[in-house]
């Protein structure tokens, strides 16, 4: 196939006709589809239905160990849902706190507590003159939303198919004691859906920070989010590795069932090492009397085990991998080779990254939008939402059901080719 930069002028006038005919067409049948946000669909919802009648009026509120759900206490969550989160992001029931019912959540609440009281004796950062994290990029939008509210400095550092690079995190850490923290979503990451290769997992256990209270936020989102039965990405266990590398404080983890249950109201934790979670614990007891008991003890009547929520997640698969397939399929055949950008076909997790030809992310994105497509604003997956290439478009494929996402597909399609037809135009006749 001949890509657009190799096409004479007259071939990519002739395509860019045909095209905004296309565009035309679908500009004109008054479409409002939404690819914007990482949320599961009402099918996959329906899923968990089932959760609303494992606790009735007659139920035994007892935990396994007689605690009274119905009432308070038990700060750290009760043990079934340790078990159960445990054995989801494969650390021991007592390296976790559960919360409530959020992750982000539990992220903003650890960067605030590092903010006014420090961590684990150092000086809270907001007594010091400058606070920096390190911000893999493309990355989670809501991550650098809540380091910007607290006026950290973001440093972008580029993801590579094996994950963050190494070289620059390695270095900028070991140099710059402002540097407290890097985000990480280290399994199906959002939005390029990469798995950190067992290789990145060991250098980050390996890090030499110049910060004493420097800490990764290994946030766990899509840990069992996988789209297929077999072919599965593996992530090394951090807090182990942390800690057989002489390093075991030096990590967060976070999770939670949101895409698992029901967003919103599903149940999160942290695990970190013993040290931590002493500290944690301090604010903690202070902050509440303890979470929602029966939400957790609903989960666990729920999914039983582990085994349980692996066999919900197969349903989920179900529904999601024709969503992706058809996305990644589609790319395959209309763009491959075009010269018009280039993705990366996940096997879990919530999005796909589309990487369009610099400068020609926020025109795509407008473009869909004129014709009724909304996807997440380009810029959005970078500190500030400031894209430097102006490239990345995150594509959220899960909401819309299949016959909206088939078409809301091939309107993209469309406007990645004509704005990239522009782009290449512009240049032949700059040149
Ligand atoms: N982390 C990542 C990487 C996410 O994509 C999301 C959801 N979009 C969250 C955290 C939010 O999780 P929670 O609902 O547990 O706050």
């Amino acid at each position: 196939m001949q890509s657009y930069q190799e096409m004479s002028r007259e071939e990519l006038l002739k395509e860019k006709t045909a095209l905004e005919a296309a565009y035309r067409k679908y500009a004109k049948s008054g479409l409002k589809l939404d690819m914007s946000r990482g949320k599961p669909s009402a099918e996959q919802l329906d899923l968990s239905m089932e959760m609303m009648n494992v606790l009735n009026s007659n139920t035994d509120l007892s935990c396994e160990d007689g605690t009274d759900c119905r009432n308070y206490g038990v700060l750290d969550g009760i043990q079934e849902a340790k078990v159960l989160l445990g054995d989801m992001i494969e650390c021991h029931p007592d390296n976790i706190i559960i919360y409530g019912n959020s992750s982000l959540n539990i992220m903003y609440d650890t960067v605030s507590r590092s903010m006014t009281h420090g961590v684990m004796g150092n000086t809270p950062w907001c007594k010091l003159d400058k606070v920096k994290f390190l911000c893999p990029v493309p990355g989670y939008d809501r991550h650098f939303s809540i380091t910007e509210y607290f006026g950290i400095e973001m440093i972008n550092v580029p993801m590579l198919s094996t994950g963050p690079d190494m070289d620059i995190v390695e270095d900028l850490v070991s140099k710059d004691e402002a540097i407290k923290a890097i985000w990480c979503v280290p399994k199906y990451s959002n939005p390029q859906g990469i798995t950190y290769s067992d290789e990145t997992v060991r250098r980050f256990a390996r890090l030499k920070p110049a910060a004493r209270d420097f800490r990764i936020y290994w946030d766990n989102a899509y840990g069992v989010h996988h789209l297929y039965d077999i072919d599965q990405d593996n992530l090394v266990e951090i807090l182990a590795e942390c800690k057989r590398a002489g390093n075991p404080d030096m990590v967060y983890k976070f999770c939670s069932t949101s895409k698992i249950s029901f967003p919103g109201s599903g149940v999160a934790a942290i695990a970190a090492s013993a040290n931590n979670l002493v500290e944690i614990r301090k604010q903690l007891q202070i902050a509440t009397i303890g979470h929602d008991k029966v939400n957790q003890l609903r989960h666990v009547r729920f999914f039983k085990d582990i085994y349980g929520m692996t066999e919900h997640m197969r349903k989920h698969a179900d529904i999601l991998r024709p969503k992706f397939e058809m996305i990644i399929e589609t790319f395959e055949r209309e763009l491959e080779g075009k010269g018009a950008g280039t993705w990366i076909a996940p096997k879990g997790g919530y999005f796909i990254a589309f990487e369009a030809l610099e400068g020609c992310a926020k025109s795509i994105v407008a473009k869909a939008k004129k014709a009724g497509v909304t996807m997440t604003p380009a810029g959005a997956p970078y500190p500030y939402g400031k894209d430097p290439t102006d490239s990345t478009i995150r594509i959220a494929p899960t909401y819309p059901t299949l016959d909206d996402l088939k078409i809301a597909t091939d309107i993209f399609v469309i406007c990645v080719k004509l704005v990239t037809i522009e782009k290449v135009l512009e240049s032949k006749s700059a040149s």
